[in-house]
């Protein structure tokens, strides 16, 4: 990575499901990009600590030398949990400048099957454990000096809407109005609230068409650049967004979704 790209020199940044997918390339970049980093996840241990090692490697190949990053652990449906996690990595890093609000999960929820416990879950994970950790993060940036950034990572289905999968829809609407109303609260002090919108990003939340051709073909049909997303085409959003070259930015979503918001079945005219 080009110096010119050392956009988080001395920042110190928390990723919430940091350790598989879009989180652990945000991990990656991040550390590229000269930050210290805290890779939170839940519970597979070893892919955590294998995002560690990327993580310090990624430091070391930039020329950042050796990085004191960290893996926490915390359910992030689990709010004393979560509580606990920024605590120690507070602790751990002495301060926090940038919190990514990634871990999320996608279950099915049909709409005329109520499940009170599932959605409950969903919602547990997507939405109230980001806002829980919004809340604690944006407590630690008004205690210091400097303000703070926090970016969610949404979903094309923040406007998409996504039948069969009420939660996974509810917690991504509400990822929206997260990063707007945190926005404008503290626009003025400091702090800015971004999202980004993946659309179909090849990680192990895909495995169920990823690495099946003719199901992959049957996805990537409806993506206007007709391919999936890698999980660093993704990485490279957050990273503008944590850095100064976003300091104007507060409030919005940038969708990194191949063009899957332009509604691509519409290309051809169909009306007149
Ligand atoms: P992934 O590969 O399945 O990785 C999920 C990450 O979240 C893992 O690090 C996992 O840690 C962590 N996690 C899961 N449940 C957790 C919990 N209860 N508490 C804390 N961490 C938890 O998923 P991904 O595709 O990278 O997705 C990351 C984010 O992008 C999600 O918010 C997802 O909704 C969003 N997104 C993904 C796509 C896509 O196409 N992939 C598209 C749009 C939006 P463990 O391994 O320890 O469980």
């Amino acid at each position: 990575m080009p110096s010119s790209h050392a956009r988080l020199l001395d920042r110190r940044a928390l990723v919430t499901g940091g350790s598989r997918g879009i989180g652990r390339a945000v991990v990656e970049r991040f550390a590229a990009e000269g930050a210290t980093v805290a890779i939170n996840y839940a519970s597979h241990e070893k892919e955590a600590r294998k995002a560690l090692e990327a993580a310090r490697a990624a430091s070391r190949d930039a020329g950042h030398g050796e990085k004191p990053h960290l893996i926490a652990r915390a359910d992030l449906s689990d709010l004393q949990a979560v509580e606990a996690m920024l605590k120690a990595v507070v602790e751990a890093l002495g301060r926090l400048d940038i919190v990514v609000n990634n871990a999320g999960i996608q279950q099915e929820l049909p709409g005329d099957s109520p499940d009170p416990k599932g959605l409950e879950h969903v919602l547990g994970v997507n939405l109230v454990g980001a806002v829980h950790c919004s809340q604690l993060a944006i407590r630690h940036f008004l205690s210091r000096e400097g303000g703070g950034v926090i970016i969610n990572t949404s979903s094309v289905h923040q406007i998409i809407p996504k039948p069969g999968f009420l939660g996974y829809s509810l917690s991504k609407g509400g990822l929206a109005n997260l990063t707007r109303t945190l926005a404008l609260e503290f626009a003025d002090r400091g702090i800015r609230v971004n999202a980004v919108a993946p659309g179909a990003i090849l990680t192990d939340m895909n495995d169920s068409w990823r690495n099946d051709p003719k199901q992959r073909a049957a996805v990537e049909r409806h993506i206007p650049m007709g391919r999936a997303g890698t999980p660093e085409e993704v990485a490279t959003v957050f990273a503008f967004l944590a850095s100064e070259d976003a300091s104007y930015i507060t409030g919005q979503t940038i969708f990194a979704c191949g063009g899957l918001t332009l509604y691509g079945d519409f290309k051809q005219n169909w009306s007149t």
